[in-house]
């Protein structure tokens, strides 16, 4: 009985083992087989990153409470943009277009810093008072010299003395602008001077403009003569040409005197680009200088004029066209005309406007009907293209077009210039601080020369015409040399 019971102990046992056996066997069969199937691997990182909670989130998107604080945040950023515009317009004295642009803003009407800016807009143009018209002065200059040096020193050469006479320099130019800006002087654009209507009869009739300035100010007009890099100029120290940069900035080219060329703001044009950028209330609305552009040795800087590319024209070049022209193998007109192009519509871009200095430089005052009229067609049809038509003229030479009856039909001149388009006429005329003359449909205004000669002769007492606009022995150029008699 013992034996069997223990044999049947035996037994349970092995079987037990046997049942255990097959159970684990089952177990690894089924675990090797579900493998296989792809059902139990392990998890990896891929599947481990999908159960993220921060990509759990995202996928839900965010709280309504932080789209509300995001679109305010951009409201906010959209709101002091438009205000930084606003700003710097009013600052150029365009205030209803600063309230104009602040009421395009959504819920400006709520907005208490929007609403304080409307009123202090509104205040300071409502004290504005209208500039006397009849006493804008004007003035103007030539091409800056860079170095004094290359210009004026070597005075056995006869251009020199008129590098000094007619020639201001970059440090003259940027003391006269600094100190007529401090003095509340404003740069106002010459057709803000005018009023164009319309009388009973349908005739035009010119009257003076509306120009509002706080009080204490004072409206000038700039023009810039001869702004066309004449080979005249190589080699006297001033740039040689205008270009554009990718952001539509104006810079010059300025070649060294040991032959390298420079890039940088070496003329009128970038550095009063810059000046209004860094001072907007130095300008009216944004209004820059007239520039006036004979054609003769092309525009800006540019070969742009026909006669460069006319072949049977050569023999009648002059000797610097003709070495320019062989040292410049390539030239090309077109590419010239496209340069010249550039720059001319990125001065316009930035206010700057353009006027006929006649296309040969010439004489007005004694000039004959038949060379007028060609010289007239010669600028309408190589510089107008590029700076567009013009309805102003700047006088070569300072001259007028003859004394005070010249602006009758009775005079050919006037009444072909009248013919072309040009109703502004501008000469030089240094004796008073403004010369404004309203004909009928026409205007006329002096311009006061800002060049080395006048600013000596003030510097050193033998002329007293500038101080007005500034103090000229504070800002003759120390290196520059005396200026000799015209
Ligand atoms: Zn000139």
């Amino acid at each position: 009985m013992r034996r069997r019971k223990r044999r049947r102990n035996i037994q349970h046992a092995l079987l037990a083992i046997g049942a255990l056996i097959v159970v684990v066997a089952v177990i690894v069969g089924v675990k090797l087989i579900l493998e296989k199937k792809g059902i139990m691997e392990e998890p990896d990182d891929s599947v481990a990153a999908n159960t993220d909670p921060v990509q759990k989130e995202e996928e839900d998107g965010p709280t309504e409470e932080e789209l509300a604080a995001q679109a305010e945040a951009e409201r906010e950023a959209q709101k002091q943009e438009v205000m930084g515009q606003a700003e710097r317009l009013a600052l150029s004295y365009d205030y209803d277009a600063a309230i104009e642009l602040l009421k395009t803003l959504e819920g400006y009407d709520l907005d208490e810093e929007i609403q304080a800016k409307i009123t202090e807009y509104e205040t300071t143009r409502d004290s504005c008072v209208p500039v006397n018209i009849n006493e804008v002065t004007h003035i103007f200059y030539h091409s800056l010299v860079v170095d004094p040096h290359r210009a004026f020193d070597d005075t056995s050469d006869p251009q020199t003395a008129g590098n000094s006479q007619w020639m201001t320099t970059i440090s003259e130019f940027e003391k006269i602008t600094q100190e007529m800006y401090d003095r509340g002087y404003v740069m106002v654009g010459i057709h803000d001077l005018v009023e164009v209507t319309t009388d009973e009869n349908g005739n035009t009739v010119y009257e003076p403009g509306t120009i509002l300035l706080p009080p204490g100010k004072k409206a000038f007009v700039l023009s810039l003569d001869d702004l066309c890099y004449y080979h005249s100029y190589d080699g006297y120290g001033f740039a040689s040409k205008l270009l554009v940069d990718e952001n539509g900035n104006l810079y010059n080219e300025y070649i060294q005197e040991d032959g390298t060329t420079v890039t940088g703001d070496f003329d009128v044009v970038p550095l009063m680009d810059k000046f209004i950028e860094e001072h907007p209330d130095a300008s009216y609305r944004g209004a820059k200088g007239i520039v006036a552009l004979t054609g003769y040795n092309g525009i800006l800087g540019y070969r742009t004029d026909s006669s460069y590319a006319d072949p049977a024209a050569y023999d009648g070049l002059d000797a610097d066209k003709k070495q320019w022209l062989r040292d410049h193998p390539d030239f090309s007109l077109e590419e010239e005309r496209a340069g010249a192009q550039k720059v001319a519509d990125a001065m316009k871009a930035k206010g700057w406007e353009f006027a006929s200095h006649t296309w040969g430089h010439l004489n007005v005052g004694s000039l004959s009907l038949e060379r007028l009229q060609t010289d007239t067609q010669k600028w309408r049809s190589n510089v107008e293209p590029i700076v567009g038509a013009t309805d102003v003229i700047i006088f070569a030479h300072g001259q007028d077009l003859g004394p005070w009856g010249a602006y009758s039909e009775d005079n050919a001149n006037y009444k072909y210039l009248r013919e072309q388009g040009y109703t502004i006429f501008c000469n030089v005329d240094g004796s008073a601080p403004y010369m404004v003359y309203f004909g009928e449909d026409y205007l006329r205004q002096g311009r006061r020369n800002l060049d080395g000669y006048r600013i000596y002769k003030n510097a050193i007492g033998e002329q007293d015409n500038l101080s007005d606009l500034f103090d000229a022995a504070e800002i003759l150029d120390p290196e520059r040399p005396p200026v000799p008699d015209l």
